[in-house]
């Protein structure tokens, strides 16, 4: 290591830095000397191992009735279908621009919502799920992402799963949910700017360099197989934040063959379970993908990533809130992202449970 480098990776784990995301376009308190302070803040109730395995009055369990009258088949794998009170409608009406104020401006957004059952099992989440059971739910992501993106006027399609009670997730059934949208969602559509920005300067993909360049560095690596990286990003806002990237530039799942599938369900069973195994608790997070915009449009710039957003801090009831300086200036964080990537990269990748 070059006397350059020294000094900066004793200034980044000792003093106050920021750090920029290029793909996101904005800039990271990191404070690691903070981590020492005491913590006399919310602490939160943990989550064990469940063992029901069929709760009658679960919404996603196989044949209960949901919301609304209807009922679930005797589904054995996974189960997809529209979301009972779902907060996009294909046939919103459009908003004459002329009865808008320019300053007060609002347009009509079509799409539908769904819901995807991981699998029958109650008390099942992706760390306990074989990766065989894992499988069928990528297909079922890749085939829901082709159907939508598909359709006409659907822009982009979100596929995310929100876990736990600490998320606000209203029901432990394993299951995520999937948006279509007529426009690009915000988040997205900063990254398209990024990346499209990215690839006219340096004629590059954005994402393949800022692999390339934790390959080499390989201090925020977790865990990898042939087709996919997990790694705590050097931007990171999020404690146990992970970046999942495909090892090659493939913009969406309807680009992958049947290994890149399996090799996917691989690392989503690995890293979850690094995550339960790591407070030994079902580890809560936001999780999903982002694909190339469904627009019609070949998108080079874009790069399929996945990001991992879990609340938890330093214990299974202690998390990270985002207010007060992070609500008004810009987000913080005290463990580095070399830290948190280190304590994940220890752990077994055999549940605790097991
Ligand atoms: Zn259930
Ligand atoms: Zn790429
Ligand atoms: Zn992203």
């Amino acid at each position: 290591m070059d006397e350059q480098s020294k000094s900066l990776d004793v200034i980044s784990r000792k003093f106050p830095h920021r750090r920029f995301d290029p793909l996101r376009g904005r800039w990271v308190l990191v404070s690691p000397h903070r981590t020492q302070r005491p913590w006399q803040g919310e602490v939160s109730k943990t989550e064990g191992v469940s063992a029901v395995r069929y709760d009658p009055t679960c919404y996603l369990c196989p044949g209960n009735e949901r919301a609304g009258g209807k009922h679930n088949p005797s589904y054995s794998s996974v189960f997809v279908f529209d979301n009972d009170y779902a907060a996009l409608l294909p046939d919103s009406p459009e908003i004459p621009a002329e009865k808008t104020h320019p300053l007060l401006r609002a347009e009509g957004e079509r799409g539908l919502c769904r819901v995807l059952c991981f699998h029958p099992d109650h008390s099942l989440t992706l760390a306990r799920m074989e990766v065989s059971e894992i499988l069928p739910v990528v297909d079922a992501w890749a085939a829901q992402w082709s159907e939508l993106g598909g359709r006409p006027g659907i822009g982009h399609v979100q596929i995310f799963e929100n876990r736990g009670a600490m998320m606000g997730a209203s029901n432990p059934h394993p299951h995520c949910q999937i948006w279509a949208t007529e426009h690009l969602p915000d988040e997205p559509a900063a990254e398209f700017d990024n990346q499209r920005q990215y690839l006219l300067q340096h004629g590059r993909c954005l994402l393949c360099d800022v692999l390339q360049a934790e390959l080499d560095c390989n201090e925020r690596i977790v865990c990898q197989n042939e087709d996919f990286v997990a790694l705590v990003p050097f931007w990171a806002v999020w404690p146990f934040e992970i970046l999942l990237l495909s090892n090659k530039h493939l913009s969406a799942m309807d680009q992958f063959g049947p290994a890149q599938r399996r090799n996917l369900a691989d690392i989503l069973k690995r890293v979850t379970t690094r995550y339960d195994n790591l407070f030994q608790t079902r580890f809560p997070y936001t999780m999903g993908f982002h694909q190339r915009p469904t627009d019609g449009g070949a998108h080079p710039e874009w790069h399929f990533h996945g990001h991992f957003y879990p609340p938890l801090l330093r214990s299974a009831t202690v998390r990270k809130f985002m207010v007060g300086f992070e609500m008004l200036g810009m987000p913080q964080r005290d463990i580095t992202p070399e830290g948190a990537a280190e304590q994940l990269r220890r752990l077994q990748e055999q549940h605790y449970a097991e």
